[in-house]
């Protein structure tokens, strides 16, 4: 039996600039749209929710954006991460493809979301903001953002959604042990939350709500900005570092990527290990395929409108121009907390909708399968968002096996999982079922769309 290959590289191979695949973009995206006027917006639209720094990132055309030296700091921590050739799951597989992964888990936060918590903590610091306020899914976007608020010396606030915070009470622990606040939501703190809790008491709270809560709460303060975790351009682009680091591993590897694989929430660890291959591929590079995986009970990109739509439940946000099951739409409490979110990034989406992005949606029993499988030969639990990356890849594995053709599959394992022993727990005692969508309540949230000239 031959060994899995690990790949790493030293401290001053960190990549010194973000890419920003807009620059290579055949055509831009569509612009974000103020809700009352349905016009553009413009930085100044956004500034009681963002620094100027990261505004200026969102909007930004320039191919590369430099990372400031103390953000590579923070990241030599855990910085570059390893990329391995997984032979033992290949033997397993019994296939001819190569298969490698990028593993996000080594962060402190154990996910690829302190790659963007720590440069947005950063600005946020760097323009005078004490108090950071946001909204978590699985509690990997909290955790990050608070490790980062303690480095940055910021104070954060988390709205947690409610059915994560009672399946994850240790996700609770993690945050506070590095002084963030925890709340869950929908919570009678705003105005948004109790309008929920009014109408649905035992509400399992959604993204779409917990960004409601979140919004709210920061435009209240002057000290106060808002930090989002996923889908919009500034985050898609600091995640970027992980598809680089893998490019110059592919280089130690003698190897290059046929097709990419990445679990989709917002599309965040998607964008972040696609977008630096898919942008050599559209300056001319070799013709790598990309699939995007997501559960079959929050089928953003599969099955929703490509529509302007509102990025919360009550509607506080601007609208952007994604693939949406619609803004009110609450999917179902099942266990890839990070993956249940109704829209995803308008960038990942307008990509998409030119045909370089296959999405491919699983449900959640034959992701935790292959999650195992995985981990028996690789020695890693995945956290249960990552089981859809992996289960797209061995699904990539064994179709090369059907076609005797040995192909090379890089998917991105975006995290561990270790806070995710009760979803493991439960698959393991038979309890988890796969759950699909309500058809009726999609068309309902569709058909309150917001109407865009
Ligand atoms: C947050 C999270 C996701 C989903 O977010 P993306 O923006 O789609 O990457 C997936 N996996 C893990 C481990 C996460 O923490």
């Amino acid at each position: 039996m031959s060994d899995s290959i690990k790949y790493t590289l030293d401290e001053q191979d960190i990549p010194k600039s973000w890419y920003n695949i807009v620059a290579d973009l055949p055509s831009p995206p569509p612009p974000v749209l103020h809700p009352g006027t349905t016009q553009p917006i413009g930085p100044d639209d956004l500034a009681p929710i963002f620094p100027m720094a990261v505004i200026e990132q969102e909007v930004s055309q320039e191919r590369e954006i430099e990372i400031p030296e103390p953000v590579r700091d923070v990241y030599r921590q855990w910085r570059p991460t390893p990329l391995y050739r997984a032979r033992r799951l290949e033997q397993a597989l019994d296939t001819p493809a190569r298969i490698y992964y990028k593993y996000e888990g080594v962060s402190p936060a154990g996910s690829h979301k302190p790659n963007t918590a720590i440069p947005q903590a950063f600005y946020n610091k760097q323009e005078g903001i004490k108090r950071i306020i946001t909204e978590t899914g699985a509690g990997q976007w909290g955790s990050a953002l608070a490790i980062a608020g303690a480095f940055f010396g910021i104070d954060v606030e988390v709205f947690m959604v409610r059915v994560s915070f009672d399946q994850k009470p240790y996700r609770r622990t993690f945050m506070q042990s590095f002084g963030a606040q925890c709340i869950a939501s929908p919570s009678d703190l705003t105005a948004s939350g109790r309008a929920i809790l009014e109408e649905h008491p035992d509400s399992t709270g959604s993204l779409g709500i917990a960004i409601s809560e979140a919004v709210e709460r920061a435009v209240q303060r002057d000290d106060s900005k808002y930090a989002l975790g996923s889908v919009l351009n500034h985050v898609l682009l600091h995640q970027t570092v992980i598809g680089q680091e893998a490019r110059r591993q592919f280089d130690l590897a003698d190897d290059y990527p046929d097709v990419v694989v990445g679990c989709t929430g917002g599309g965040s660890n998607f964008a972040g290990v696609a977008f630096p291959f898919l942008g050599e591929r559209l300056r001319g590079g070799p013709a790598t395929e990309f699939v995007a995986v997501e559960p079959a009970a929050c089928p953003t990109l599969t099955k929703g409108k490509y529509a302007y739509d509102f990025g919360d439940t009550a509607h506080l946000t601007p609208l952007v121009k994604m693939h949406t099951l619609g803004s009110t739409y609450v999917p179902p409490g099942f266990h890839a907390g990070g993956l249940r979110y109704h829209g995803m990034a308008p960038l990942l989406s307008h990509i998409t909708e030119q045909e370089y992005i296959k999405p491919r949606a699983y449900q959640q029993l034959t992701c935790f399968e292959a999650g195992l499988q995985f981990a028996q030969a690789e020695g890693i639990l995945p956290a249960p968002e990552a089981n859809h990356a992996v289960k797209g890849a061995i699904d990539e594995a064994l179709k090369c096996k059907e076609e005797g053709v040995s192909r090379c599959i890089l998917f991105n394992l975006c995290g561990h999982g270790h806070f995710d022993m009760q979803a493991y727990r439960d698959y393991m005692d038979g309890k988890l079922t796969d759950q699909v969508y309500e058809e009726s309540e999609i068309a309902m949230a569709l058909a309150g769309l917001p109407s865009v000239a």
